[in-house]
């Protein structure tokens, strides 16, 4: 579904120039799930940033089902349709209903009659547990339904791709296993999901592919149990010590 060719990013000026990502290579099969650990200031959210194109990149191509959705002919708008991301925090709009804020999209974006929209958002409210949640505000739910309401509305527009970053870490530690919860039955229907997390333990479960970035390099990528069972790496060794 997902690749990522050679892709650079920097930050900054011609004069001070960062380099966030370096020579980025990955590939995202459909029906998996990708987890990317790394530490702070690694380059996570930034490449989950570039795919959702929020981020310009400086070299290198992304493909979102062949298709090079970096190229400057490339309609945004349209790419972005047909992926899902949920934030760490502050992914809901406080004005609006849960239900409002779940058909916006659907609605304004991909022209979904308002009674489709609204039977779609019910139907994935009930499914993660917020069926009776509908026409409350988002201030009125705890962290953890929150984010589950974030989840419905990326699911809203029926996306090929999910991306999650950090999704769990603005929660309580015990609303994060109920979110997490969601994510494990989204892999199980199938969803494609690329998941910037902090959550080893959960990336060792749910994750088909790990990828560790170190500095902007994915220096070491495998399955769960390559990385995080036998990292070959010294410096991804290093980085689970300190972590688990
Ligand atoms: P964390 O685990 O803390 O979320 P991360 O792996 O998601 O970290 P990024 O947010 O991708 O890391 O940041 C990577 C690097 O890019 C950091 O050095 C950061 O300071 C830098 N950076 C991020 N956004 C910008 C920006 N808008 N302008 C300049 N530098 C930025
Ligand atoms: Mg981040």
């Amino acid at each position: 579904v997902l690749r990522l060719e050679s892709v650079r990013k920097t930050y900054g000026t011609r004069h001070k120039q960062t380099v966030v990502l370096r020579d980025v290579d990955l590939e995202v099969p459909a029906h998996t799930v990708t987890a990317l650990i790394g530490a702070s200031g690694s380059g996570k959210s930034t490449l989950l940033r570039c795919v959702n194109l929020l981020e310009e990149i400086d070299d290198g191509a992304i493909l979102l089902d062949g298709e090079d959705i970096t190229d400057p002919r490339a309609d945004a708008d349209a790419v972005r349709r047909r992926i899902g991301v949920v934030f760490q925090a502050y992914n809901l709009f406080p004005h609006m209903s849960v239900l409002d804020n779940i058909t916006l999209a659907p609605r304004r974006v991909h022209g979904v009659d308002r009674a489709e929209a609204e039977e779609r958002a019910r139907e994935l409210l009930e499914r993660l547990g917020l069926g009776g949640k509908a026409g409350e505000y988002p201030d009125r739910l705890s962290g953890g339904q929150q984010q589950r309401a974030a989840i419905v509305r990326a699911l809203a527009v029926r996306p090929r791709l999910l991306l999650l970053d950090e999704i769990t870490a603005a929660l309580d530690p015990e609303l994060v296993g109920e979110v997490l919860g969601v994510v494990r039955d989204l892999k199980e229907e199938g969803m494609t999901m690329v998941i910037a997390t902090h959550e080893m333990g959960f990336a060792r479960e749910v994750a088909d592919q790990v990828c560790f970035l170190d500095a902007g390099v994915v220096l070491e990528r495998g399955t769960a149990a390559e990385v995080f069972g036998a990292p070959k790496e010294a410096r991804t060794q290093a980085f689970l010590k300190r972590i688990v």
